[in-house]
């Protein structure tokens, strides 16, 4: 019997973790923290159908209150002049659920289906030779296994401490992570603003984004920018807040930590003899807006399937890199293509934003959907309007136009584990990248 190591709990390591023990695999989970601090404490968006088929239940069958729709959104430009709303129908309503709910339906499906979890175990390292992984570290000891996959999040100790020569990407470089403070304040009056959930792109002028989503009994504000940041910065933010959401009281109800999002393309090799990284060790989030709960389902389900499919061969990279040719030609291409955008905007000072804003250069189409607002009217009209500040309209441009290269080179990965192939598709694909300074 396979021997299969999923190194953290996180979504794909968990959906894996299912699908590989419910086919007879011997699966055995390693998490760090204790079942009880496992999930975030707020809320997130990500698209429950996939849940639903995971553990077989429908969203009837969800634990009580867990989620909800969230109200109608609003992004405010740097200078706060403008404001686009965005007011949802039935159909496209967004739907957020608590955290620790959706990590306890994951936990309890791997359990149920069979998989180990053992909790309060720390890894500190992978167990390597030259050509193959072959366990990990832990703080209780060596734990080996035919495959590590590795679902530990942005700084998995498994990815980071990989032998250089085995080609995957361990750089994070400015942009690529977005930091963000999150809670949920008590609410001292009634009022709510007639779009509940306000975005605030370039937030105070500085690169990042934050927001404030008026709840019927709370005010959930997350702070976020591209560099870290600590309580001074906090306090400052929130006193901003409460000055417009005078509503927003001085109690935590939920949250008040801070939280890491990977938001660049994903890493183009994941997989090495005996090694497979999913989910945020992977940077399996869309650039664009963080989201990597739906990446990463899938992800782990991808890879099971690779696995089962492949149960008689050893998990070498050849066999792995189906899955993850198989990733980006379903996913990798549509997310990593709104990268070149988010750092184009992140290039150009706030003035340019407001700018574009304030132009319609950027309209709300543009931002509840990609790709929806591009027939030739619509661009023609946005180019006259752009080109009165041609340096911040072409940045623009060229954001558009690189992710739609590095989108194209995604969707056609070499077809075998060739290392001299894999490296120069992923050169090509990071030329496309536009540095922010
Ligand atoms: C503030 C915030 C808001 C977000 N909003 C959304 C949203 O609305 N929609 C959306 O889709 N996504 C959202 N995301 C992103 C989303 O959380 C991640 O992309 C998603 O959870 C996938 O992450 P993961 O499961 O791979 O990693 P993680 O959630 O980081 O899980 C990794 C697991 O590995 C464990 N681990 C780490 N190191 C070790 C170690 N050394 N030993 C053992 N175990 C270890 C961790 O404890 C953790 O349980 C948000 C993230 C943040 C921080």
């Amino acid at each position: 019997m396979k021997k299969i190591i999923v190194a953290g709990a996180g979504h794909a390591g968990l959906v894996a973790a299912a699908l590989l023990a419910e086919n007879g695999f011997d699966v055995t989970v390693i998490e760090k923290n204790p079942r009880s601090a496992m999930g975030h404490d707020w809320e997130d968006r990500f698209d429950f159908s996939l849940l639903s088929e995971i553990t077989g239940k429908d969203i009837s069958g969800f634990p009580e209150d867990c989620w909800r729709y969230r109200g109608d959104c609003a992004f405010i430009s740097p200078s706060k002049r403008k404001k686009i709303e965005i007011f949802y129908d039935e159909n496209s309503r967004q739907k957020v659920m608590w955290r620790k709910p959706l990590l306890d339906m994951l936990i309890d499906n791997a359990e149920e289906k069979g998989a180990k979890i053992l909790f309060e175990t720390q890894i500190f390292s992978p167990v390597c030779d030259e050509s193959r992984v072959k366990g990990v570290i832990t703080a209780q000891g060596e734990i080996t296994g035919d495959i590590v996959i590795d679902s530990a999040g942005v700084f998995s100790p498994v990815k980071m401490n990989l032998p250089d020569s085995f080609g995957i990407d361990k750089e994070i470089k400015r942009g690529d992570l977005f930091y963000a403070w999150r809670a949920y304040f008590n609410k001292v009056s009634d009022e709510t603003p007639k779009t509940q959930f306000e975005v605030y792109l370039y937030h105070e002028c500085e690169q990042g984004l934050s927001w404030c989503c008026t709840n019927k009994n709370t005010v959930d504000i997350l702070i976020g920018r591209i560099d870290e940041f600590g309580s001074e910065k906090i306090d400052e933010q929130l006193a901003i807040f409460r000055k417009d959401h005078p509503w927003t009281g001085d109690k935590i109800i939920n949250g008040g930590q801070f939280g890491i999002i990977p938001v660049r393309r994903p890493l183009t090799l994941m997989v090495a003899n005996g090694y497979a990284a999913a989910g945020d060790s992977a940077f399996m989030t869309t650039p664009m807006n963080g989201m990597g709960i739906d990446l990463s389902l899938n992800a782990g389900r991808i890879l099971a399937e690779t696995l089962v499919k492949n149960a008689k061969n050893d998990y070498t990279a050849d066999v792995l890199w189906k899955y993850n040719r198989r990733f980006h030609i379903e996913y990798g291409a549509a997310v990593s293509k709104n990268e070149g955008l988010k750092n184009a905007l992140l290039s150009i000072p706030s003035e340019g934003v407001d700018f574009l804003f304030e132009n319609d250069v950027i309209q709300s189409a543009d931002l509840s959907g990609a790709g929806k607002n591009m027939d030739f009217k619509t661009l023609m009209g946005k180019f006259a309007r752009g080109m009165k500040k041609p340096e911040y309209f072409f940045a623009i441009v060229n954001g558009l136009i690189k992710g739609g290269e590095a989108s194209s080179l995604y969707a056609k990965p070499p077809v075998n584990f060739e290392k001299a192939a894999i490296e120069k598709w992923s050169r090509a694909i990071g030329s496309k990248r536009i540095e922010i300074l």
